[in-house]
Parts: C-alpha cells; structure tokens; sequence
C-alpha cells in the first residue's frame, strides 16, 4: 500500500516501466591508458542511460519540453515537431507526465506518455523510439511512434490529516484530489454538516483506490473506507459489496447503511460550494416563517434531486421563479426554487444525485440562491430535518459474517492513514 504523500507519488511518477528497470551503470574515474597506438574509441565506454520525467505546461512547445527533459537531438526534435500522434498526445496537454530515456550524449532513446481515454479500464501509452540501424551507420537517424493499450491496475492508497481550516484546505495538504473530498463529504452526509459542523482538530483517515498506467497515478477510483473523527466523536464508513451480484453501498462499522432514499442537500459538497453556509430568508430569519431553506450558491452550481422521483412540475411560478417540483412517493414531494436553467420536463423520472437544473436567481430572490421545500402531505417541513423521513437500507444478516472480515480489515488500513494524521500534526 502506498500513502498519498509528496514522497511516494513522486516515486510512482518517476516510476519507469516495470518490465524496463533502469540500469544504472555508474563509471568510475579512471585514468585511461592512451597511447598513441591505441585511442581510447567510443566503443570502449560503457553505454549508459538517463531517465527524465517532465509534466507537459500550459504553452509548451517540443523544443520547451525537449530542454527540460535535458535531451539534446536535432533528429528526435524534428520528428517531435513532425509527427502528427505527438502533436496531438503531447502538446496542449497540460499536466500530462513525459517520461525520456537518453544516452550518455543526451540522444534520444525512448519517450513515454500516459494517459487514459475512456472507461474501458484501459491506458494509452505513447512510445517514440529510433528505429535500430545496422551496426556502425552513420547518418540522421529516423524514429517511429506508435501507441499501446494496456490495463489499468488499481492499487490502493491511504491518506489522512487533521482539519485547521477547511475540510478541502485539510485534504488539499495531504494531496488528495477535489473528487475525493467530495466523495468523502457526500458518504459522512447523512451524520456531518460540512458547512457548519466542521471543527480545528477534527481528523480525517481515508482508504482509496488509485488506478496506476506502468506504476504513474492516473486517476483516483473508489473510497474504500473512512473514519472522520468530529467534535471527538469518530464515524466510519466502508464500502461494502457481498457478491458482484449484489449492489455495492457504504456502510458504518456497525452495519447502519449511510446512504438513504435522501441526499442531505441538493447542492453537492464542491469547492465552490464549501465557502457557503445555509442561510435561512433575510427577512423572516428562520424556516419556519419561510417556507424552506436557501442555500447561497453561484448562479450556475448544479442543483440535485435529493431523492429517487417523477417530475411533477417544471417551468415558472410567481415569487418562486423558475422551479422544480419532485414527488418521491404518495406523500413527499420536494422543491428546488429561483433556477437560472432547467434541464428536467414533468412526467420524467428522476433518479437520486441526478442533475435537474442550474442555481440562479429567478422570482424574487434578493441574489443568486436556491430555495429548498420539503413538503409532506401538503404540508411545509423543515428540509434540514429530511433524514427523518428517510428510509436507511439494511445489511441483509446473511452477509453479516463477510461484512465483520472487512471491517477487521479496514480497521487495520485506517490505523495506518492515522499515522499519517499525527505525521502531518507535527
Ligand atoms: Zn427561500
């Protein structure tokens, strides 16, 4: 298992191909024994090789990049400018890794880039090599480019630290990627209000899948496990699946689901949403004059469907603006006001988390913000109280015995992401 740190993605970066280890010779100085009958040729040296790895920036050219990468080769250079699959794989591509083995005179010997292009489980990896030339050809070399397709392989990651400011600041010191912490957010949802209940010196373990192209990190998959330890009280999470016939959902170590037919909020814990909190209406400052909740948020933040439903309206309302009504059930129906766009139409289904349209600031909002209604039989509830008419869903007690093998696992992984906090503490 590696840990998210600096360290170890800087390794794996670095990484060459696992069936290519690098050798390297390393020559001593010695005083070579010239003589004027025998010249000291190059065939006499040994050979050696250099790795250089390089992330491709925003206006790099193949000359920009070539210099970086400390190759020095007019003939790869040409080719580089040249060949249409460099061109279109390299650059432009901001971020992406450029790996080049050169000899010892700074010739161009191999340049790999990786990527992935689909869901397929699969990586692409642009090779350019010089063709081989009969031994003791002189003349400009001439190099090929071609491109591979191998899998991914998932490993998995641990990382952990102690929040100081904010959750996304937290997670950033410990490299985690937005998609993580969002994910993590979104799977403690139900227990933790990241807006407001967020405390200093609240500690975050965390347990994920990386999905590796020849050892260099490509993307991050599943949240395996999670603790988060919050005002001191610790909750956990683990992401169960019995059998691949079975549907997958995060669960507490006790065996609680976490996930419910409610999502706590239409907004998405994001980065841009994290700096807002819940406001309630600036006149009747509380929800219960009001008739919901606003959530201050961009004109333009995604809005979602909080639970599974059918569209029971969708168009313009007076006050409300324009605005979504969602049944969930005989019952309960939610609404989504004040909407810049909306991408939903009455009668359509509508699954849990699924995009229905844009904040905005339509009908009679003071500023870009979305109104938020439960309403049960009619009648207005408070939407922050909305787990309450949730319904968790229950590990079946046949997958009991399985479920206690990984928690014991998970605890185990957890444990070490801890270190990693009190490493960051210090
Ligand atoms: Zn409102």
């Amino acid at each position: 298992m590696l840990t998210s740190g600096a360290t170890a993605f800087a390794v794996a970066t670095l990484g060459p191909d696992a069936s290519d280890l690098p050798v390297h010779q390393v020559l001593e100085t010695v005083t070579p024994q010239v003589t004027e009958l025998s010249p000291l040729s190059a065939a006499d040296v040994l050979p050696f090789t250099l790795y250089r790895s390089e992330t491709v920036r925003n206006g790099d050219s193949v000359d920009s990049l070539l210099t970086r990468l400390g190759v020095a080769d007019t003939a790869a250079a040409a080719f580089l400018r040249r060949d249409a699959t460099v061109r279109q794989q390299i650059l432009g591509r901001t971020g992406r890794t450029i790996q080049a083995e050169t000899d010892d005179r700074n010739a161009l010997s191999k340049l790999t880039v990786r990527w992935v292009d689909d869901d397929s489980g699969n990586f692409k990896r642009l090779v350019v090599t010089p063709e081989a030339q009969p031994a003791g050809s002189v003349g400009t070399r001439v190099f090929t480019s071609r491109i591979e397709s191998a899998p991914l392989v998932a490993t998995e990651r641990i990382g952990g630290g102690i929040i100081t400011s904010s959750l996304f600041a937290s997670m950033d010191a410990a490299n985690l990627p937005d998609r993580l912490t969002t994910e993590f957010a979104e799977i403690f949802s139900n227990k933790i209000d990241f807006h407001n209940d967020l405390r200093k010196g609240d500690r975050f373990s965390i347990v994920y899948e990386a999905l590796e192209a020849d050892g260099e990190p490509m993307s991050t998959g599943r949240i395996l496990s999670a603790e988060f330890v919050n005002k001191g009280v610790a909750h956990n999470a683990m992401w169960f699946q019995a059998d691949a016939s079975q549907k997958g959902a995060y669960y507490a170590f006790n065996g609680d689901s976490l996930q419910s037919s409610y999502l706590s909020s239409p907004l998405q814990f994001s980065r841009v949403t994290s700096g807002f909190s819940r406001r309630f209406h600036p006149i009747q400052k509380q929800w219960k004059a009001h008739t919901g909740v606003d959530f201050g948020a961009p004109t333009g933040t995604p809005v979602r469907t909080v639970g599974d439903g059918v569209v029971d309206f969708a168009g313009r309302q007076t006050g409300y603006g324009n605005v979504i009504f969602i049944k969930h059930n005989a019952t309960q129906t939610t609404v989504y006001a004040h909407l810049s766009k909306i991408n939903v139409s009455k009668g359509q289904k509508v699954a849990q988390g699924q995009n229905i349209g844009l904040v905005g600031a339509t009908g009679w909002a003071t500023g870009p913000h979305l109104h938020f209604e439960l309403r049960v039989s009619g009648q207005f509830k408070d939407p922050l109280n909305i787990a309450q008419y949730s319904e968790g869903r229950k590990l079946p007690a046949s997958q009991r015995a399985g479920f206690e093998r990984q928690v014991a696992l998970s605890r185990i992984n957890l444990n070490a992401a801890a270190t990693i906090q009190q490493a960051s503490a210090q």
